[in-house]
């Protein structure tokens, strides 16, 4: 249930009712926005009462909200939500550009890479040091090194990174981890996404290779619901009965999730395509379609790459594909 309050309510007044609606054991949700403050409610609304919510002086609506994710309902937060990653804003108009290879390699590819693509503008790194590899024979990272290697380029560079945790046992690694990647084989990893609820630091969370849009918020929850509000949505492309892509890449999901959530989507066209060639022309799509970012995989190598070398663009490949996105940008935004 949410209670939208009158314009220019005190704040007395305001946490009169806020005490009385937790003395009937709800938690309460508080969005407050430039024009309206809205309460959300969680718990068993069944006892409140809301004709007598609504007849309040303070109150201006009072709705049912029927949908089961409720802190990451956009009628909890009718404003965008912005996330603050070490002073690089994503959502709310704040567009922001990941790049960097699927896995950490070495220092001087990480490092190479991480300075090739801040040339080319990019705001934040990314690069895997857990890898979730579908053969247990292939490269499954650098673990603890590879963290120490990504923390060398983010010195070099500047730049923030984004890596995958996969398991709640690693979580003492990550503590100077700028964001931390749920991948999509783990969006479901509901244990790992309630210890993630209890971090100060935001959360890159992808959506499964066939998980539906419910589901993906419904994991949002699950962090949310902990107390880590800072949650960044990821559309990579879904399985379907595409012969020539590796996934398919769901841009209604963008605009879908934009209307039931106030959190930032991006979208990442190197999964959700698998080919390299075909990466820009998807970026462009998820950036025309309103995404918050884009996270792309870069490799200075591609060839010799340990992991997704054919997704992988070059440099110089991202470099122009990150001119046509702003530009993009500038003519739709
Ligand atoms: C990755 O980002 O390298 C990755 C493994 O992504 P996903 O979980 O989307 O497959
Ligand atoms: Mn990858």
């Amino acid at each position: 249930m949410i209670v939208v309050l009158k314009h220019g309510v005190t704040d007395d007044k305001r946490d009169q009712l806020i005490s009385w609606l937790k003395n009937l054991g709800l938690q309460i949700h508080i969005s407050v926005g430039a024009y309206q403050t809205v309460l959300g409610l969680i718990g068993d609304t069944s006892r409140v009462d809301m004709d007598l919510v609504g007849s309040l002086e303070i109150v201006d609506a009072v709705k049912r909200v029927t949908e089961p994710f409720k802190c990451c309902n956009r009628k909890f937060h009718p404003e965008d939500m912005v996330v603050d990653c070490q002073g690089v804003k994503i959502g709310g108009g704040n567009f922001v550009m990941i790049a960097g290879p699927c896995s950490v390699e070495s220092e001087e590819q990480i490092v190479a890479v991480a300075k090739a693509v801040k040339a080319a503008g990019a705001q934040m790194l990314r690069g895997g040091a857990f890898k979730p590899r579908t053969s247990p024979y292939d490269f499954p990272g650098l673990k603890a090194t590879g963290l120490e290697l990504l923390k060398i380029a983010r010195q070099e560079t500047g730049l923030p990174f984004v890596t995958e945790i996969m398991s709640v046992a690693d979580l003492p690694l990550f503590e100077d981890v700028d964001m931390l990647q749920v991948g999509a084989r783990n969006m479901q990893n509901f244990d790992l996404l309630r210890e993630l609820g209890k971090m100060d630091k935001p959360i890159l969370l992808k959506r499964g290779l066939a998980n539906t849009l419910k589901e993906l918020l419904m994991s949002a929850e699950y962090i949310m619901a902990n107390g880590n509000e800072q949650v960044v949505l990821c559309e990579r492309g879904i399985r379907t009965y595409s012969d020539y892509t590796r996934n398919t890449l769901d841009i209604s999901a963008v605009p879908m999730l934009h209307e039931l959530s106030h959190l930032p989507v991006i979208v990442d066209p190197s999964h959700a395509t698998g080919i390299a060639k075909l990466v820009p022309p998807c970026a462009l799509a998820g950036a025309a379609a309103g995404a918050d970012g884009l996270i792309i995989e870069v490799h200075n190598d591609p060839i010799h790459a340990l992991c997704d070398g054919a997704q992988s663009l070059r440099p110089e490949e991202y470099a122009a594909l990150a001119g046509k996105v702003k530009k993009l940008r500038e003519a739709i935004v």
